[in-house]
């Protein structure tokens, strides 16, 4: 018999980032018993990096902006693929929660007249992204913590789940161990909400954090839950390429939405020449246009810098596949330009951007005042994620809610930039709510025991195989360059095909993982722990890139490089057939009510 303590609550928060902090404060507000578990220390999770800032059309920079421009935005950036009452919502909601976090305390960036400022991002028609210089995240993380903490929520921290735990088709709690210790807890709670954030450690180059290794998404696929279109995997245009021991690490695309352009080893601004037919008429057309987009002119269109994150990576793959990139393999981003524009121009940058400029002085030993930044595409982020209810945030499965990134709808086949942001609050919000509301209305579900006797047994052997059994750190390094070379940026079939023998070849060694020493802080454990997640999230992601047969979005097929009528219609649901083996199912898209169709068309 496994040894366990066991803990008691009506809603159980998986996750402390942005999204489960919200979802807990709601959660609490409505009067039940919350807790809250995470893997890292509070005030770790990845939210923390977020850099640029929070998108709500609160119109304080540019009063043309309001829902309707944000809701049209996103659903041409999500490339209509998106949940458009999700898209509806969260453009409808987002001024209220970006407000509600300045009454609680966070100290975002003015306007002259005291309003909070607004900064513009890729794919965002106005100015929209409130921020506090380049740490929104932080500030954000700060501000929920310190909300959240006096609201009574019992803090789990660096806690994993290692399953969930079901009462028939209901979810009815977690099992999960402490990372510091070791030892086994038994969570029960009559409502679960997974809020763990993404996927991005499933790729060798990436801006995600060690915590990225996609447990929510396989937690919930394991439990039987649909995910959606989880072949839409963000690769940010800008990442640090170069020292190698920093590759991945996010530029923030703040520093273009400052005014920074992108140049080839030619010194050519490359992005000009690209345009995609659908942005043209609100594209600049040369460099003075955008450059006073940047600085607020309101009679001119963005820089094509701000296209959307796809389009952007693609050009400068295109340009380092043809030679023009520069040293290390990526292209140039100067920001150092604007000197030729304003006379203070190195205290500008080091206001706008102080993580920037520190990042590159102390990682790269580069100036990004005075010198050109070398940057590459880097993955970022997942608009895939556990299929939920748009209203409630529920899941297909009974009591389980998902939020944040592991939640999916809202982006369809792209995010915008500082979209997460205030997707964490909107629908972390409504998770808590629609969460603590199940929790009322159902009484506690039953703990099937020899589930967690399974996952007990299950979860210690990597000690009975010892250190002669595979080394799980070289299985996890294995799978990221294989998921980087052959399910990255650019996909072919027969590469994807190869990557999923490739995944049942480690699969097939992650179940044989083995590690010496005890159970108190052993991160070869951990590790061995996790490839079971990445795993799981790696081959969905294979099989639903290999069933979408077009390019939309951050997905892009060289063998089928258009878009189609036909997949521009469906969404890709995931879920784990009777033999254990998933399957990828065609959903149509729901059709859009005729109101949210003229909102579109009169922001064309
Ligand atoms: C460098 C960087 C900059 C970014 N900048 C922006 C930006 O400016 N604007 C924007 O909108 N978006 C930005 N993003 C994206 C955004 O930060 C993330 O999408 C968002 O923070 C995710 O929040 P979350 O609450 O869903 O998850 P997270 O903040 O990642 O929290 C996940 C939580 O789940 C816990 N967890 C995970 N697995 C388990 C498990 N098995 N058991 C228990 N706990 C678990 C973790 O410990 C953590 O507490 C940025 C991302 C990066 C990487």
């Amino acid at each position: 018999m496994a040894e366990y303590q066991t803990h008691d609550f009506d809603v159980l928060v998986v996750g402390a980032g942005g999204a489960g902090l919200r979802a807990a404060i709601e959660a609490s507000a409505a009067g039940v018993k919350v807790g809250v578990v995470s893997k890292s220390l509070l005030g770790k999770a990845h939210t923390v990096m977020a850099e640029g800032g929070m998108a709500a059309a609160m119109g304080n920079v540019d009063d043309r902006d309001n829902w309707r421009v944000h809701f049209a935005d996103t659903m041409r950036g999500g490339q209509y693929l998106n949940n458009w009452r999700m898209a509806e919502l969260h453009a409808k909601e987002a001024p209220a929660r970006v407000r509600e976090l300045e009454a609680w305390g966070a100290v975002f960036d003015r306007t002259r007249d005291g309003r909070i400022l607004q900064r513009n991002f890729g794919g965002h028609r106005y100015p929209r992204l409130a921020h506090v210089g380049d740490r929104t995240g932080l500030e954000m993380i700060r501000t929920l913590q310190d909300h959240g903490i006096h609201k009574g929520i019992q803090f789990h921290m660096e806690t994993t789940i290692l399953t969930l735990l079901k009462d028939g088709e209901r979810c009815v709690g977690a099992f999960a161990y402490d990372r510091e210790r070791g030892r086994f807890k038994l969570l029960h709670a009559k409502a679960v909400v997974l809020a763990t954030g993404g996927i991005g450690r499933a790729f060798l180059i990436t801006s995600n954090s060690w915590e990225y290794t996609g447990d929510g998404h396989s937690l919930a696929y394991h439990a039987g839950a649909a995910l959606l279109d989880m072949e839409f995997v963000q690769f940010h245009p800008t990442g640090m390429v170069w020292p190698p021991s920093v590759r991945g690490i996010l530029v923030t695309e703040g520093v273009r939405g400052e005014g920074g352009v992108l140049r080839n080893k030619l010194g050519k601004r490359f992005m000009f020449e690209d345009i995609p037919a659908n942005y043209r008429s609100s594209t600049a057309d040369n460099e003075d246009e955008g450059w006073r987009y940047t600085q607020g002119d309101k009679s001119c269109r963005r820089p094509p810098e701000l296209l959307t994150r796809d389009h952007v990576a693609r050009c400068i793959r295109r340009e380092v596949k043809e030679g023009r990139g520069s040293p290390h393999g990526g292209v140039f981003l100067d920001i150092a330009w604007i000197k030729a524009r304003l006379p203070n121009s190195e205290e500008h940058i080091k206001k706008k951007l102080p993580s920037m400029y520190h990042q590159f002085k102390q990682l790269a030993d580069i100036d990004i005042t005075k010198e050109p930044m070398e940057i590459g595409p880097t993955t970022h982020y997942v608009m895939g994620g556990v299929k939920v209810d748009a209203e409630s945030q529920m899941s297909t499965v009974p009591g389980l809610f998902a939020a944040g990134e592991t939640g999916a709808g809202l982006h369809g086949a792209n995010r915008l930039g500082g979209n997460s942001l205030s997707d964490l609050l909107v629908f972390g919000k409504r998770a808590g709510e629609y969460a603590a509301k199940f929790a009322k209305e159902h009484g506690a579900g039953q703990i099937n025991q020899s589930q967690v006797e399974e996952t007990a047994r299950w979860a210690l052997a990597p000690f009975d195989r010892g250190p002669a059994g595979e080394n799980p750190y070289a299985v996890q390094h294995e799978l990221q360059e294989m998921m980087q070379d052959l399910v990255g940026i650019v996909r072919r079939e027969e590469e994807m095909e190869r990557a999923l023998d490739r995944i049942q070849e480690l699969k097939a060694r992650a179940n044989r993982a083995g590690i010496g020493g005890n159970r108190e802080y052993n991160n070869g454990w951990h590790t061995a722990l996790d490839l079971h997640n990445l795993l799981t999230v790696s081959e969905i992601v294979a099989r639903a890139a290999l069933t979408r047969k077009e390019s939309r979005g951050a997905h892009f097929r060289d063998d089928y490089p258009e878009k189609s009528d036909h997949w521009g219609g469906v969404n890709l649901w995931v879920v784990r057939g009777p033999d254990g083996a998933a399957q990828v199912r065609e959903v149509p898209v729901k059709p859009m009510p005729d109101e949210l169709k003229q909102v579109i068309e009169e922001n064309k």
